[in-house]
């Protein structure tokens, strides 16, 4: 089995998994017992059949505990257990899903260019997109961050991830009548986590400490495995600590910058200290969006004894980090003042034998200027050898955005690249398409060796297959929305006729357009009700759309907010009542839903704001076709013939933009979309819609899977090239 554990006692927590599950497998009856394994490895989220094999042994309690398996198997009762035990394909599934899990964790590793078990990648991420059971992350960035994760694993690439336990996690959102976004945060049970915290070689818990704000802040070190990559997270709610920095690692994103701050600190300098004490000695360290900043700085002071002097030291450590910068959008490029910053990390400057100024002026455009404050992306660019945006525009904008900190060179020698970011498919992928999939590309399609070639069987497949997959895929997410519009109608608190409008409307047959993302107002969700006679004629038609919407606003996003309240505004026509849905708490399971379901998915960034974007490509390989603005990873994907596109130009004058970018989004949805999806043949399919599909699946599916992109990032960041 692939092991990252340097020689000498194994303290990195293997050994506290490996009990934790032994333990939970004593309380099952033994035909289940291969559960308790496969429980503490997210692999089996995405083996097939995995999911299934934990939801039959209590479907509703399954449901109900967010498809956590360690809550299910602790918490299950006996008779179910008991029960569970006499279904023979039940025992079946459990003994071959471990054995899957086993087979794929005791392949060799995959070595070379410097990298290899005893020098992984170390991934660092304020947030992680695992499962919907872990709730440690918001939105893309995290879920790309998972998506890494599983991707890294499958091609047996050494990788270590850190990151923030946070115990009350990101916000759960739920929407009032007026369509006012109210948020809430719940506690995660520490005892039901799929995951377990670290041990030292006494038996007692292995932990790091860190001065932040003046005070020593003691962090715990839980492990979570994600197929072969083991995923640690630091937690500062221990009783050493005082209330206030059990805050540090409460909730993501929280709101108080001097917290934001705080977590930073930890995230950068804890994660080194981290690894140093679970015995891991990463090759590269990848500062997934700047939040870790400070890891190299702290990486830096460990190698100073090596190094002649600190700026040498500097040196080494730079040459060890690679940067991913994911938002040209200001608010995602934090800033703070340079009083506040050092408030929080004078002590720990002191540790690394830093002057607080050096520290500052890494994080300035003009390190000379006094006035500006410390920015963490330039930081995260000044400390790391290589740096890039996440889709070749987006490393255009960004080249553009920081070519001040290169004042010397022209902006196409601004040293900041980009690899596109892509999604992993065995994650996003639905049963039936997998299915299909599976026979019709051929067993070993997720790991031939030209994947181009791989997905062209999908010309292949006939119109028939592929259009039952389709529908097959939709009528799922129909199900769901008829239940779940009903349910949260009621607990807006909505009349009874409004609220099972869509439980008794929304059809398998009709053409499913599907826009889910956070609700940052560059998105511009209300783009597509901005003219409402538009919009209750495309519900209306005989030819109708339905449309599902999801997206958290942050919550002190007030301008999001009030776009999701225009949109509410539209909800008591009768069409919108019945044919629009807009699902409370966007997160992984109803993002999979989704983008499984939807025929169309919409995507309608102002440009050039939209870096890559990602739920566009998890559509894609289920065979939903695109319509979104030439932005972020669709301006390098779209060829006129696989999917639909609005102009990508940068405008100066934003409501002229909106107006233009309306008009198209309509003409293409009368003039092209509609009739495409209803315009049959003999069988009732739709010819050039299934046509469009596989040039979609075919051009786009190899190009936007994780695959590509960890390649990429093997050839290129990791290995050293710039
Ligand atoms: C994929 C995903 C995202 C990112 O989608 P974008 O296209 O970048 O908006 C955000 N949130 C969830 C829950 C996702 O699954």
């Amino acid at each position: 089995m692939l092991s990252v554990i340097a020689d000498g006692p194994h303290r990195d927590g293997e050994a506290d998994r490996r009990r934790a599950a032994e333990a939970l497998a004593a309380r099952l009856p033994e035909p289940l017992r291969p559960l308790a394994h496969a429980a503490y490895n997210y692999r089996w989220s995405w083996t097939p059949g995995g999911a299934d094999c934990f939801e039959r042994v209590d479907p509703e309690r399954w449901a109900r505990l967010e498809h956590n398996p360690v809550a299910l198997l602790t918490t299950a009762s006996a008779s179910s257990l008991e029960a569970a035990a006499t279904d023979p394909d039940l025992v079946a599934c459990a003994a071959r899903l471990w054995s899957e899990i086993q087979a794929d964790l005791d392949r060799p590793p995959a070595v070379g260019a410097g990298l290899g078990p005893r020098r992984p990648v170390a991934f660092l991420c304020a947030e992680f997109g695992i499962h919907v059971s872990l709730p440690i992350y918001s939105g893309g960035l995290g879920a790309l961050a998972g998506d890494i994760l599983k991707e890294a694993s499958d091609r047996a690439l050494p990788m270590v991830a850190v990151g923030l336990m946070y115990r009350r996690g990101y916000f759960r959102q739920r929407i009032d009548a007026g369509g006012m976004q109210h948020e809430h945060w719940t506690m995660i049970d520490p005892d039901l986590v799929p995951g377990v915290r670290v041990t030292g070689p006494g038996g007692d818990p292995l932990t790091i400490t860190i001065p932040i704000a003046g005070e020593s802040v003691t962090a715990a070190i839980w492990r979570v495995e994600v197929g072969r990559v083991p995923l640690f997270l630091l937690d500062t709610e221990l009783p050493e600590n005082a209330p206030l920095q059990h805050w540090v690692t409460a909730r993501l994103y929280d709101g108080d910058s001097d917290t934001r701050l705080s977590q930073y600190a930890l995230l950068g300098a804890g994660s080194v200290r981290a690894l140093a004490a679970l015995g891991i000695t990463p090759g590269v360290f990848h500062l997934n969006e700047g939040h870790a900043v400070l890891a190299p700085l702290q990486l830096a002071a460990d190698l100073a004894s090596e190094h002649g002097g600190q700026g040498q030291a500097i040196e080494a450590a730079r040459a060890r980090t690679v940067f991913t910068t994911h938002t040209p959008v200001p608010a995602g490029n934090d800033t703070y003042p340079a009083e506040q910053v050092l408030a929080v990390v004078s002590g720990l400057l002191d540790e690394l034998g830093l002057e607080p100024e050096g520290l500052i002026r890494f994080g300035r455009t003009d390190a000379d200027n006094a006035e500006e404050p410390f920015g963490i992306t330039q930081a995260a660019l000044r400390l790391s050898r290589s740096a890039g945006g996440v889709s070749r525009r987006h490393g255009e904008v960004a080249r553009e955005m920081w070519r001040e900190l290169w004042s010397d060179r022209e902006v196409d020698e601004v040293p900041i690249g980009h690899v596109t970011n892509g999604v992993h498919v065995p994650t996003w992928i639905g049963a039936p398409v997998r299915r299909l999939f599976d026979e019709q590309l051929g067993e070993g399609w997720l790991f031939a060796s030209d994947p181009t070639a791989a997905w062209e069987a999908v010309d292949r497949i006939s119109d028939e297959a592929l259009w039952r997959a389709r529908c097959a895929q939709r009528a799922e997410l129909v199900a769901h929305l008829r239940g779940r519009s009903l349910d949260q109608r009621l607990e807006r608190g909505e009349p009874r006729e409004y609220a099972t409008a869509a439980a008794g409307t929304f059809d398998p047959a009709v053409l499913t357009i599907g826009f889910a993302r956070r609700l940052a107002t560059y998105k511009r969700l209300d783009l597509l009700t901005r003219n409402p006679e538009f919009v209750l004629a495309l519900l209306s038609d005989a030819r109708p759309a339905q449309i599902v919407l999801a997206g958290k606003a942050h919550p002190r996003d007030d301008e999001a907010k009030r776009m999701l309240q225009r949109v509410f505004g539209l909800k008591r026509a009768r069409q919108v009542a019945e044919r629009v849905v807009f699902l409370d708490n966007y997160d992984l399971a109803e993002g999979a839903r989704l983008t499984r379901g939807c025929d169309l998915w919409l995507n309608l960034p102002r440009p050039p704001l939209e870096a890559s974007g990602t739920s566009g490509m998890k559509s894609v390989v289920n065979g939903g076709l695109q319509l979104s603005v030439l932005d972020g990873w669709w301006a390098e994907a779209y060829d006129g013939t696989n999917g639909w596109a609005i102009d990508g130009e940068v405008d100066s004058d934003p409501a002229a933009q909106d107006a233009r970018h309306s008009d198209q989004l309509e003409r293409l949805l009368l003039e092209e979309v509609l009739p495409a999806f209803y315009t049959r043949d003999a069988d009732g399919r739709p010819p050039a819609w299934l046509d469009r599909m596989r040039r979609s699946m075919r051009t786009l599916g190899p190009r936007f899977a994780a695959t590509r992109m960890i390649a990429e990032y093997v050839r290129g960041p990791y290995t050293g090239a710039p």
